[in-house]
């Protein structure tokens, strides 16, 4: 299957069309942005890493029994995924504080969250996706509360199968995002599963292995994230 229009050109990917009007072709870029898209880079390798990445993390999910958008690979940057009807809110799972948490509620990074907590924000650049709960989730119709409650269980489902698939690689999962869409009425998972989007710390030394060596300067930011995906298994 072949990618014909685009239809979207977002911070890091590109959505195309394909001749099945239920399918679409994401392509990972090398664009790497922070602050609502306020900084912007290119890394190189990075839409290849992201992208074999995603493609390992949504087959493990799909067999552990979530189900996800993920067809098939097509190409070092580009992968086939079902045609979702996107719900514009993201679901942060998290088990260690840090980010917007630690600044939010002035805790220490790296404090254990037990049980791990559930977040939800308005997919929204422009407001800065702005922290929201699920009675405005249920007001504003962004999904109903049946939609909501397989979305919430599951992210806790992800947590629980790829905290343990990190843990066996020396890996703290401290948080992730996840987005959802409707495919022929069910809830499935849509968008990336990166080191882009979720937190990664080694668990003897807690360095860094994900986004924030982007967000905080720190260099080799692809190369943590290739260290992540050696140490799961991914084929690069
Ligand atoms: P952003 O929109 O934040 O700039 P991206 O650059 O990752 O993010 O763009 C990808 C876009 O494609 C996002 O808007 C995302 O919601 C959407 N998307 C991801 N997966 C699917 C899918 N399976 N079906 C339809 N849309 C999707
Ligand atoms: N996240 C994301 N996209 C966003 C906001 C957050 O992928 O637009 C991820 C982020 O990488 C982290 C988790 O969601 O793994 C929680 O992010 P947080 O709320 O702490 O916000 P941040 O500190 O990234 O602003």
């Amino acid at each position: 299957m072949e990618k014909r229009e685009e239809l979207y050109h977002g911070k890091a990917k590109s959505v195309y069309t394909t001749d099945d009007a239920d399918r679409l072709v994401l392509l990972f870029r090398n664009d790497t942005s922070a602050f609502d898209g306020k900084r912007i880079e290119q890394l190189d390798r990075k839409g290849m890493v992201n992208n074999k990445f995603n493609a390992f993390i949504m087959q493990k999910l799909e067999a552990a029994g979530i189900p996800t958008q993920f067809d098939k690979l097509l190409a070092d940057n580009e992968v086939l995924v079902k045609k979702l009807a996107m719900i514009p809110v993201e679901c942060v799972v998290r088990n260690y504080a840090a980010g917007s948490l630690v600044r939010r509620l002035g805790v220490e990074e790296g404090i254990q969250l037990n049980p791990p907590t559930f977040e939800l924000f308005l997919k929204n650049d422009a407001l800065g996706d702005p922290f929201i709960n699920e009675s405005h989730v249920q007001a504003f119709g962004w999904a109903t509360l049946e939609q909501l409650a397989q979305m919430k269980a599951y992210s806790f489902k992800v947590n629980e199968v790829l905290g343990k698939l990190f843990d066996d690689a020396g890996l703290m999962l401290v948080d992730f995002k996840l987005e959802f869409g409707v495919f022929h009425g069910q809830i499935v998972l849509g968008d990336e599963f990166s080191p882009d989007g979720c937190r990664l710390w080694d668990k003897e030394t807690r360095k860094k292995l994900d986004k924030d060596r982007f967000r905080q300067g720190l260099g080799d930011v692809i190369e943590g994230y290739e260290e992540v995906a050696r140490r799961i298994g991914v084929p690069l």
